[in-house]
């Protein structure tokens, strides 16, 4: 059964089970687990922290913070991890009055796919993006221009009175 038809029967209370092997439909864990750049934030960027956990400075003097659930073995909090690290380097972001689904040029990983690659997921996944945003507003963050759009969700002309 698709991922999207389990959200919205079962309304299952994460969702990051179900984020995570979409995910992982183009992202190998393997490549993540060589890398981990996404558990790395810049002080400057720390709206990029996911509200659910906490970050601490590689030193005093450092700009870099380093998530506090990242162990030598990875995320430690596994399973229970957050959505937003589950869905990345995918975000669902707010520009203006519409919702976008962003992709982080940092992860590497995804960037050495071919574009027509990620487009083709991006348009296949949309609705389980935007189902998740709906039940977890909290991943929503305003729109940062380092990140690509890949797709703008169409409201529904009827919704807004102009059917
Ligand atoms: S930056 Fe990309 S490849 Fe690296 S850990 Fe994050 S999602 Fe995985
Ligand atoms: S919760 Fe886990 S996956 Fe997310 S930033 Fe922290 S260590 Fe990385």
């Amino acid at each position: 059964m698709p991922c999207y038809t389990l959200i919205m029967i079962h309304e299952i209370l994460t969702g990051k089970k179900c984020a995570e092997s979409m995910i992982h439909e183009i992202l190998t864990g393997k490549k993540c687990a060589e890398c981990r750049g996404c558990c790395f934030f810049d002080k400057n960027d720390d709206w990029e922290i996911p509200a659910s956990v906490t970050a601490t400075a590689a030193n005093p003097d450092s700009d870099l913070l380093i998530c506090d659930f990242l162990t030598e073995c990875g995320c430690s909090l596994k399973e229970e991890k957050p959505l937003e690290c589950a869905i990345y380097p995918f975000r669902v972001m707010q520009l203006g009055g519409y919702r976008v689904i962003a992709l982080c040029v940092y992860c590497k990983a995804v960037t050495e796919l071919s574009l027509s690659r990620i487009v083709k997921f991006t348009e296949g996944k949309a609705e389980e993006f935007f189902a998740l945003a709906d039940k977890h507003p909290e991943i929503v963050k305003k729109y940062n221009p380092e990140y690509v759009i890949l797709k703008v969700e169409m409201h529904d002309c009827a919704e807004k009175g102009n059917g």
